[in-house]
C-alpha cells in the first residue's frame, strides 16, 4: 500500500530558502522603526478564548462569522486561532496591568495569523503579520507617529508604491448621526437580503460591500467627513497636518472602512497597486472603545497590522531583490579524509570568529566540492589536501577571479577575516 504523498494544508504554503530568508528579512524591516521608537515587544498566544474575539472584534464582521478558525478542546473549552492581534494584545495588557504603569503603553508583535478565506493570491488561511498597538493616550501625534512608522518601513524596504489612505470614522459625538443618515439611504437602495440585515445591524459595514454594483449605488451615500463633530474634526486635522509635517503623502478616503468593528476616529490603510484585488498591505486605526467591549477600564488606544506575506509580494511586484539572502563567505573543500576533519575544524574557528562559512561534506571529489563552493555564495574557497596540510598551508582561492594563493595555516583565520 502506498501513502498518498502529504501536502500543506489548502491556502497554506511553506517558505523555503530564499523566501524564507525573505520573509524574516521583511518582518525584521518592518518591525525595526518601531524598536527604536520605543515599543515594547508583546507575544501572545497562538489561540484564545472564542468569545475575546466574538465581542472584541465583532459578531457581524467577516472575520467572526465566516474566518475563524474555532474549536472545542478535549476541555471543553471553546477557542479560536487568532485571526488578528489587536484584541489579544489588550486583554494581555489589561491581564498583566500594563494600563496601570506609565501611560502610553507602546507595544509591538509578530506571529502567525489564521482565517478561513477562500485561498487566492495574497489571501490565505495562514498568514503573517507584524503589528503595533499605543494603548492609554487619545493624542493623535500617535495615531500620526503609527502612520509614519509604516511608511517608513516600507521605503526602508525599498517599497515605492505603496498608498495610504486616511479617514476618520468620527467618535460617540459623530457616529450616530451618521449612521442614521447613511441608514436612511441604504433603505432607500434595491438591496439582497443579507445587505439590507447589514443596513439594519452594521450599515457603515455596507461601505466595505466590494461589488460593483454596490459600490455603484453608494455613490452619492452621505460621507462621514460631513458628520463630525468639532472635536472629532479638530483630532482628524491634527493627524492630517503632523503627517504632512513627516513628509508623508496620504489620500483622504471619505468611504474607507475596514473589517473590523471596534475603530472610532482615525482610520487609515496602506495599499500597493502591484497586488491585484487584494492590494491592502496594512492597515489600522483608533479604537477608544475596545477596551471596554471586552471588560476593561476605559482605555483609549490606536494600532496597525502590517500583512508581511502581501509585503514581500508588492516588493516583488516591484522587481526588487529578496531581502536577506546572505550566503557564506567562506566554503572549504577538503580533498581526503585527514584534510576533511581538519576542514571541520577550520570552518568551526571561522563561524566563531564571525565569518559565515561552510563546507563540502560526504567525501566529495574536487569537482562536484567546487561546485557546492559556488552555489554556496561564497567568495572564497579553501581548498585542502593531504599535501597541503604537510607543508603547512592551504590553497585560498577567489571563486570570481580563480585566483588562488597558498596561505600559512597558522595565519589562516586571520587573513580570512581580513578578506571578506
Ligand atoms: P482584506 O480587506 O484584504 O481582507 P483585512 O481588512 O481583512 O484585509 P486586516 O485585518 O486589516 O485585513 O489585516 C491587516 C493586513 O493583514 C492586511 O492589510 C493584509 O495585508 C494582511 N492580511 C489580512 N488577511 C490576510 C490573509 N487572509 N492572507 C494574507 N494576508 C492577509
Ligand atoms: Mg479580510
Amino acid at each position: 500500500m502506498t501513502v498518498p504523498a502529504f501536502r500543506a494544508p489548502k491556502g497554506t504554503f511553506d517558505l523555503v530558502p530564499p523566501r524564507g530568508e525573505a520573509m524574516l528579512a521583511v518582518r525584521d524591516t518592518l518591525a525595526a522603526p518601531l524598536r527604536s521608537a520605543g515599543y515594547g515587544y508583546v507575544e501572545t498566544p497562538s489561540f484564545e478564548e472564542t468569545t475575546l474575539f466574538a465581542r472584541g472584534v465583532g459578531e457581524s464582521t467577516d472575520i467572526v462569522t465566516k474566518e475563524m478558525y474555532s474549536f472545542t478542546t478535549r476541555g471543553g473549552d471553546d477557542v479560536t486561532l487568532r485571526p488578528e492581534g489587536t484584541a489579544p494584545v489588550l486583554r494581555a495588557v489589561l491581564e498583566n496591568g500594563l494600563h496601570r504603569g506609565a501611560l502610553p503603553v507602546k507595544l509591538w508583535y509578530s506571529g502567525s495569523y489564521y482565517r478561513y478565506e477562500r485561498p487566492q493570491k495574497g489571501r490565505y488561511r495562514h498568514f503573517s503579520q507584524v503589528g503595533a498597538e499605543i494603548l492609554g493616550t487619545e493624542d493623535p501625534a500617535s495615531d500620526a507617529e503609527l502612520i509614519v512608522l509604516a511608511v517608513d518601513a516600507y521605503r526602508a524596504l525599498g517599497l515605492t508604491g505603496v498608498r495610504v489612505l486616511l479617514n476618520s470614522l468620527g467618535s460617540h459625538e459623530s457616529r450616530p448621526a451618521y449612521r442614521a443618515a447613511l441608514q436612511e439611504y441604504l433603505r432607500g437602495l434595491d438591496l439582497d437580503e443579507e445587505t439590507a440585515r447589514r443596513v439594519e445591524i452594521n450599515p457603515l459595514r455596507v461601505l466595505d460591500d466590494k461589488r460593483p454594483e454596490i459600490q455603484k449605488a453608494l455613490a452619492s451615500a452621505p460621507i462621514i467627513t460631513d458628520f463630525l463633530s468639532p472635536s472629532d474634526r479638530a483630532h482628524h486635522d491634527t493627524v492630517r497636518s503632523l503627517l504632512t509635517s513627516a513628509g508623508v503623502d496620504f489620500e483622504d478616503d471619505p468611504r474607507l472602512v475596514r473589517g473590523l468593528d471596534y475603530y472610532t476616529r482615525t482610520l487609515f490603510e496602506f495599499v500597493h497597486d502591484g497586488l491585484g484585488s487584494q492590494s491592502a498591505v496594512g492597515g489600522g486605526g483608533r479604537y477608544d472603545g475596545l477596551s471596554e467591549l471586552i471588560g476593561g477600564p476605559a482605555l483609549p488606544g490606536v494600532g496597525w497590522a502590517l500583512g508581511a506575506d502581501r509585503t514581500l509580494l508588492a516588493m516583488e511586484a516591484e522587481g526588487l531583490p529578496l531581502p536577506g539572502v546572505t550566503g557564506v563567505q567562506v566554503f572549504a573543500v577538503p580533498l581526503g579524509d585527514e584534510a576533511a576533519a581538519w576542514a571541520f575544524g577550520l570552518v568551526t574557528q571561522l563561524r566563531r570568529a564571525g565569518v559565515a562559512a561552510d563546507f563540502a561534506t560526504g567525501g566529495r571529489g574536487l569537482k562536484g566540492a567546487m561546485k557546492a563552493a559556488d552555489r554556496s555564495g561564497a567568495k572564497y574557497a579553501v581548498v585542502v589536501g593531504a599535501r597541503d596540510l604537510a607543508e603547512g598551508v592551504a590553497q585560498v582561492k577567489d571563486l570570481a577571479t580563480g585566483e588562488q594563493q597558498a596561505i600559512s595555516l597558522n595565519g589562516l583565520v586571520t587573513h580570512l577575516q581580513r578578506l571578506v
